[in-house]
C-alpha cells in the first residue's frame, strides 16, 4: 500500500515510512492511496470470526508487504488481550471500547502502534523519539503501550491542570522511557508544539522523531477493526454473548439478543480530533455494513458546525467535562476532507453537539433507566443521537470506562465499580516537568 500526503498526490511512501515519520514532509497527514475493500467471503464470515481474525483481515492490506502476515498475526495477538463487546441498553447498542489497560479506546491504536514500531525499527541503533500531545487519554494509552519498549522513548505533552488525577498518573507515573511535560496552555497548544517540532529542521536532524497522535496513520487503521466487528455482529443480530467483561451493568440493565433486523448500524461517535470517526469511515468504505455516523462533540463543535454551514472554522478549545474531546482544530479533519467532499460527508455523517449540563443529565437518565454507567464522552454520543432523533439500529461508542472520570460520574450515579488496573494507577507518583507553551521549551526538555 502506498501512502500520500493529504496535501499532495505525488511522492507516495510505503507503510513503514508513513508510520515512522508520522506527519508528511509538507505538513499534511498520510492517507492510504486507496481504501481497500473486504473480500465478500470475508464480510459474510465476520459475524462468526474472532476479534483477532477480523483485525487481521482489516489491517493486512494496509501494512503489506512491510509487515509479513505471520508478524502481523503476532502483533495483533500481543496487542489485544481484550476485545470490544457490543452490549444492549434499552433499544440501543453500546460498543464498549474501554477494556484495555488504560480504560479508553485509544489502547486499540496505541498498543498496535507500539508493537508495529518495534518491528519496523528492528536493527536500528539510534533511539526513536515519540512525541505525543494529549488532551487526556492519548498520553496514557501511548505511555502504557510503549512502556519499556526497547529503542523507543516517549515524550508526552499534556495541558497542565486540565487532565484528571487518574489520567495524569497514567501519563506521568511510569518513568523510565516515558517522560511527561505539563504544558502551561491548552491541548491545542500541545498539538501545535508537536507539529512545530516536526517542522523544525534542526530538531529533526538531531533526533529520529515520530508522533503517536491520531495524526499517525498506524494508530488510525487498527481503530477500523472494532467498527467492522460490531457492525457485522449487529447486522447478524448478535450482541456480546458473554458480557462478563462488563461488571458495570446492573442487574436491571440485562442485555438481550436483538432480532435479526439485517439493517446496517449507525454509530454515534464521541469526537475530538476525529481520528476515531475517520477510522469508522474507513471501515464503512471497506464494506462493513454501516449506515452512517453521528459526529458527536461537546461545545467544541467545529465539525458539527461545518456539516451544517459548509464553512470550516476552527476555534480555540474550551474546557469541558468530556475533556478528551476538547479540541477546537481537529487534526483528522484534513483526512476526512481529503477522502470525502462536503456533500459526501453530509450523506453519511450527521453532527450534533452537547453541553456539559446535558451530558450530566444523560449520565443520570441512562443510569436510572437501564442501570448502565456512561462516562461523559459516551454520554455525549448518546445525547447527540437523542438530539438527532436517530432511528434504526444505533450503537453508541463508549470510549472510556466511567471510573476513569469518577469525579464527574459518581456525583451523579453514586459509586462506580472500578477495574483493578485503574485502582493501581492511583498509587503512582506524578513525575512531570512543567514548561511554557513554546517550541524552545520543548526542545530544551528533549535535551534533558
Ligand atoms: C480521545 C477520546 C475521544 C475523541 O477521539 P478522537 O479520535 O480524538 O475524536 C473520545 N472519548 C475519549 C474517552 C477519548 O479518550
Amino acid at each position: 500500500m502506498q501512502y500520500f500526503s493529504t496535501r499532495s498526490r505525488s511522492g507516495g511512501v510505503d507503510f513503514a515510512r508513513a508510520a515512522l515519520s508520522g506527519l508528511a514532509p509538507d505538513g499534511g497527514l498520510f492517507v492510504p492511496g486507496e481504501i481497500p475493500s473486504y473480500a465478500p467471503a470475508a464480510l459474510s464470515s465476520f459475524p462468526s470470526m474472532t476479534f483477532h481474525d477480523i483485525a487481521f483481515e482489516t489491517i493486512k492490506p494496509y501494512v503489506c508487504p512491510e509487515i509479513p502476515g505471520t508478524v502481523l498475526g503476532d502483533i495483533i495477538e500481543a496487542a489485544y488481550p481484550f476485545t470490544a463487546p457490543l452490549i444492549s441498553a434499552g433499544d440501543r447498542l453500546v460498543l464498549e471500547l474501554f477494556h484495555g489497560p488504560t480504560a479508553a479506546f485509544k489502547d486499540f491504536g496505541a498498543r498496535f502502534m507500539a508493537r508495529t514500531f518495534s518491528y519496523l525499527r528492528r536493527g536500528e541503533t539510534r533511539p526513536l523519539r515519540i512525541l505525543a500531545a494529549t488532551s487526556g487519554d492519548t498520553g496514557g494509552a501511548v505511555a502504557d503501550g510503549f512502556f519499556r519498549v526497547e529503542g523507543i522513548s516517549v515524550t508526552v505533552l499534556y495541558p497542565k491542570g486540565r487532565v484528571s488525577p487518574l489520567q495524569e498518573r497514567q501519563i506521568a507515573g511510569l518513568g523510565e522511557n516515558i517522560s511527561a511535560l505539563a504544558v502551561e496552555g491548552s491541548f491545542d497548544d500541545c498539538q501545535r508544539m508537536v507539529k512545530a517540532a516536526f517542522g523544525d529542521v534542526s530538531l529533526r536532524k538531531r533526533y529520529d522523531l515520530s508522533s503517536a497522535n491520531s495524526i499517525n496513520v498506524s494508530r488510525l487503521i487498527p481503530q477500523a477493526v472494532y467498527y467492522t466487528a460490531a457492525a457485522a455482529a449487529a447486522f447478524a443480530g448478535r450482541t456480546d454473548p458473554g458480557g462478563e467483561a462488563t461488571p458495570r451493568r446492573a442487574e436491571s440493565g440485562g442485555k438481550r439478543f436483538l432480532p435479526k433486523a439485517k439493517t446496517p448500524v449507525t454509530f454515534a461517535v464521541p469526537s475530538g480530533n476525529f481520528g476515531n470517526l475517520t477510522a469508522g469511515l474507513y471501515a464503512m468504505k471497506m464494506g462493513a455494513p454501516i449506515e452512517g455516523f453521528i459526529a458527536a462533540t461537546n461545545i467544541n463543535r467545529t465539525v458539527p458546525d461545518y456539516l451544517e454551514s459548509g464553512v470550516y472554522r476552527t476555534r480555540l478549545s474550551q474546557a469541558t467535562i468530556s475533556n478528551a474531546m476538547d479540541v477546537g482544530a481537529p487534526s483528522n479533519f484534513e483526512r476526512m476532507n481529503a477522502h470525502w467532499s462536503l456533500e459526501e460527508l453530509r450523506r453519511i455523517l450527521r453532527g450534533a453537539w452537547v453541553s456539559d449540563e446535558d451530558t450530566r443529565k444523560t449520565i443520570a437518565a441512562v443510569h436510572q433507566n437501564y442501570g448502565y454507567y456512561l462516562d461523559p464522552h459516551g454520554a455525549v454520543g448518546w445525547k447527540a443521537a437523542d438530539i438527532l432523533g436517530a432511528e434504526g439500529s444505533l450503537a453508541v461508542l463508549a470510549t472510556a470506562h466511567p471510573a476513569k472520570f469518577a469525579e464527574t460520574v459518581e456525583d451523579i450515579t453514586g459509586p462506580v465499580p472500578r477495574p483493578p488496573a485503574l485502582s493501581r494507577v492511583m498509587e503512582r507518583t506524578v513525575r512531570a516537568r512543567t514548561i511554557p507553551a513554546e517550541l524552545s521549551a520543548l526542545a530544551e526538555a528533549l535535551e534533558a
